[in-house]
């Protein structure tokens, strides 16, 4: 299952090749475009049950355009260097509110922090200590099932408990080159 999400941006994409706007009245294909996305943000949004805001799309259209894990701070720079007027406390209740509306996931970082991924799918990460890093990893199968399912299955079969959570914590770092290990 896709984020619906990250279609709407492959939509916004399309559009944006329609060549350069003619004219400056603001009612070239730019704007249709941005138009079309906003159009996209608001399904989204009203699927799961929510109202549209200006910074729900900032958010959401940001986040969908490539693969990031942004933590609130640096999501709420890079909205500020884009001209929009949000605050930081603004940023952390809207993401508060689309990773409950399953739109965001939210992980923990190196240090403890929170770090938000457009990729609802499942996949785990893989942290640098030192730097901080993320990098996805897949999730395998064991005996066809995903992993974090037959850890479930598994726990619950050796404890007799219900398990409601399966976290995996990968903490590592990367191989550099020229670099010695130690
Ligand atoms: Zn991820």
């Amino acid at each position: 299952m896709r984020n619906p999400l990250i279609d709407a941006a492959d939509t916004h994409e399309l559009l944006l090749e329609g060549g350069p706007s003619v004219g400056g009245d603001g009612a070239g294909p730019g704007r249709e475009a941005a138009n079309e996305l906003e159009g996209a943000v608001r399904d989204v949004l009203r699927d799961r049950g929510l109202r549209y805001s200006r910074p729900r799309e900032a958010i959401l259209a940001f986040m969908a355009e490539e693969p990031r894990h942004v933590s609130a701070e640096s999501l709420y720079q890079s909205l500020r260097e884009r001209g929009e007027d949000l605050s930081l406390s603004t940023v952390y209740l809207n993401l508060g509110v689309l990773v409950e509306a399953g739109l965001l996931r939210e992980f923990k970082g190196a240090q403890g922090e929170s770090l938000y991924d457009a990729s609802v799918e499942p996949h785990d990460h893989l942290i640098c200590r030192e730097t901080g890093e993320v990098v996805d990893v897949p999730m395998p199968l064991v005996d066809g099932v995903a992993l974090p399912d037959f850890l479930r299955d598994h726990v619950e079969r050796v404890t007799g408990w219900t398990v409601d959570e399966v976290h995996l914590s990968l903490r590592g770092r990367p191989k550099r080159s020229g670099g010695e290990a130690n």
